[in-house]
């Protein structure tokens, strides 16, 4: 009753495999009026509410809403989750049933969805109702075809963005989704009240719907409840799951939860993105490690081969020279290709921790005006993007930008420190940015990100990363062995001890000169004027959720020790061995776990003839 109806037409997008005579389609969503615009409101001379309709329907599928990690709660965000799911739905099910007679049991030997992240989650009571209201299912059997159906994969531990939506919200946009929640809400009480009798903290922990004032709907529970399968992606980030953000459904539901660690594509982001250093590796070991990555640990075999190593460093440094050369004609700033190419490139997030490395610029900058020894000549780039409504994260690019400012600008620095923050950081600045890396920051707080995978892509390009035990940086440690990265920091333990003792940031900077300094020359920064950075410095000696002061001495000491081996053969072996370490961080490794391990389908055999 009263909806409002908008067509979704389909996109399909071919997805060509590599060499296999495949190409696969994906198939994408728009947002369509059902009526171009409104004929006699046009006729009156309205014309601007004439085609109010078709902006208001279209508007469901223009923009990402709100875009990544902070979450507004917006109901036309609700819709446009709601548009994209609704015709996934009805397009999975047209399908199936194009076969006459089918059972309805065979429904998940057919189909898999997968839950990425929560944000599709409303797929849960949607497909409940396409079984029940249409298909005139009973209950239980929806039910089990449902949890049978779905797996879901989290992708963060952020308090701020697990999913939650305001049960009035959800009700007066999609009643009927919210009365079959609430069945499944009913039932599930119900199951942990029989497993835990009595346990009423428990129950109202773990319930679909809960939380003070009216009512809250968790996406996150929603998603573990009516799925066969959850997974993290990385180890640590799976630990975290089950003994802390849902350790009570680890409890309930063991066997449940699975990992299944991030990966990146090597064609992309070493074949196609690194021409130079492909051409080299395939000289060396052939051309199979393009589809089996694992084949990269034969690079050992030629690890004592002084010209191979020459011409390692030789691509590296043209990978350089070459995006000098871009930044220099779009930007105006270029760089010195035999100085160390420091890199940072990442969403612009408080827990990824910019402003860290940005005081360990300042530190360096103290250390050159000093007179000490501050390493070999390095040029930092910083890139990346920050949500819309995250002021925090719009200031720190303020700050970058400052600080490049800043040091490109005293003569001091000549030749010995230089900054630049790339503008409009995206997959096609990635492509450029990482064949060129030397070293790679991944310096998150531990216990925050839940794998990364600009790590990999770094790694893969013989970037040595300075990373803290986070994420899949624990994974890559593994890989690489100690000798060959630089781990610095606090563990997931140790941070969260500090924060149950309520640790004061001020201790820290008490206890290094260094770190105060570098702290009180942010106002003194380019365009500070006002206090404009008032904020980054009251979090640094305030509340400093993300333990920057905590974790800084131990990076400056990081920082020293790569400065010593870069320049030095060591530095290329351990450039090479990087890159001799990446198999497992293959996509197809991981989508082969998913495949196997969640959705149960075998690969289909394809014939090809070179
Ligand atoms: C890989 C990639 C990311 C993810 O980077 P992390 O360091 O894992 O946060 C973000 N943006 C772009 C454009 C990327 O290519």
């Amino acid at each position: 009753m009263d909806t409002e109806d908008v067509y979704a037409m389909a996109y399909d997008v071919p997805v060509p495999g590599y060499r296999n005579d495949t190409v696969n389609s994906l198939r994408l969503w728009s947002a369509r009026s059902t009526r171009e615009f409104d004929l006699a409101t046009f006729n009156a001379g309205d014309y601007v509410h004439a085609v109010e309709d078709k902006t208001r329907s279209e508007n469901i599928s223009k923009v990402l809403y709100p875009p990544d990690d902070q979450l507004a709660g917006k109901e036309l965000r609700l819709k446009q989750q709601y548009f994209f799911v609704s015709a996934t739905l009805q397009d999975v099910l047209r399908r199936f049933k194009k076969k006459d007679n089918r059972l309805w049991e065979e429904f998940p030997d057919k189909v898999a969805i997968q839950l990425n992240d929560t944000h599709p989650a409303v797929a849960i009571p949607g497909l409940m109702r396409l079984l029940v209201d249409r298909e005139k299912l009973d209950w239980e059997r929806a039910w089990e075809i449902t949890q049978a159906v779905f797996g879901f994969t989290n992708h963060t531990v952020l308090p701020e963005a697990l999913e939650t939506w305001p049960l009035a919200t959800f009700g007066k946009l999609l009643p009927r989704h919210l009365q079959i929640i609430e069945e499944i809400d009913r039932r599930f009480r119900a199951r942990v009240r029989s497993r835990f009798p009595g346990d009423e903290e428990k129950i109202e922990r773990t319930a679909i719907l809960g939380g003070e004032n009216g009512g809250i709907v968790r996406m996150s529970h929603l998603a573990i409840v009516g799925s066969h399968a959850v997974n993290g992606v990385s180890k640590i980030h799976t630990e975290i799951l089950k003994t802390d953000t849902f350790r009570d459904f680890h409890e309930l539901f063991p066997g449940r939860f699975q990992n299944k660690t991030n990966g990146v594509t090597p064609r992309r982001w070493l074949l196609q993105c690194n021409p130079g250093l492909a051409a080299l590796i395939t000289e060396a070991i052939g051309e199979k490690w393009t589809t089996n990555l694992d084949e990269l640990a034969r690079l050992r075999t030629v690890l004592e081969d002084a010209s191979f190593r020459e011409r390692w460093t030789v691509v590296k440094r043209a990978n350089k020279a070459r995006l000098s050369d871009t930044c220099g004609r779009l930007h105006g700033f270029v760089f010195d290709p035999d100085a160390m190419l420091d890199v940072q490139v990442k969403r612009i997030h408080e827990y990824k921790r910019q402003v860290l490395n940005a005081l360990h610029v300042l530190a360096l900058r103290q250390r050159i005006r000093d007179g000490v020894d501050a390493g070999p000549p390095r040029t930092v780039l910083f890139g990346g993007k920050a949500a819309p409504g995250y002021a925090m994260a719009k200031l720190v690019i303020r700050f970058l930008n400052a600080l490049a400012e800043a040091v490109n600008g005293d003569p001091a620095m000549a030749g010995k420190l230089s900054v630049f923050f790339f503008p409009n950081y995206g997959v096609s600045g990635a492509e450029k940015i990482f064949p060129a890396g030397d070293l790679s920051e991944q310096i998150s707080t531990a216990g925050y990100e839940a794998s990364g995978t600009g790590n990999m892509k770094a790694a893969l390009n013989g970037g040595v990363t300075i990373g803290t035990l986070d994420g899949a940086n624990i994974e890559i440690l593994e890989a690489v062995g100690t000798e060959n990265i630089f781990i610095f920091g606090k563990t997931v333990d140790e941070i969260a001890a500090l924060r149950k003792a309520g640790d004061d940031p001020k201790r820290h900077v008490a206890a290094s000169a260094e770190l105060g300094r570098a702290i009180a020359e942010i106002p003194d920064l380019p365009g500070a004027e006002g206090g404009a950075f008032r904020p980054i410095v009251d979090e640094l000696l305030g509340r400093d959720r993300f333990f920057h002061c905590a974790d800084f001495a131990s990076f400056v000491a990081a920082q020293e020790s790569a400065a010593k081996f870069f320049g030095t053969d060591l530095w290329t072996r351990m450039s090479i061995l990087n890159v001799a370490a990446m198999g497992p961080f293959s996509s197809d490794r991981a989508v082969r776990e998913y495949a196997e391990q969640i959705w149960r389908v075998a690969p289909v055999p394809v014939r090809f003839e070179g």
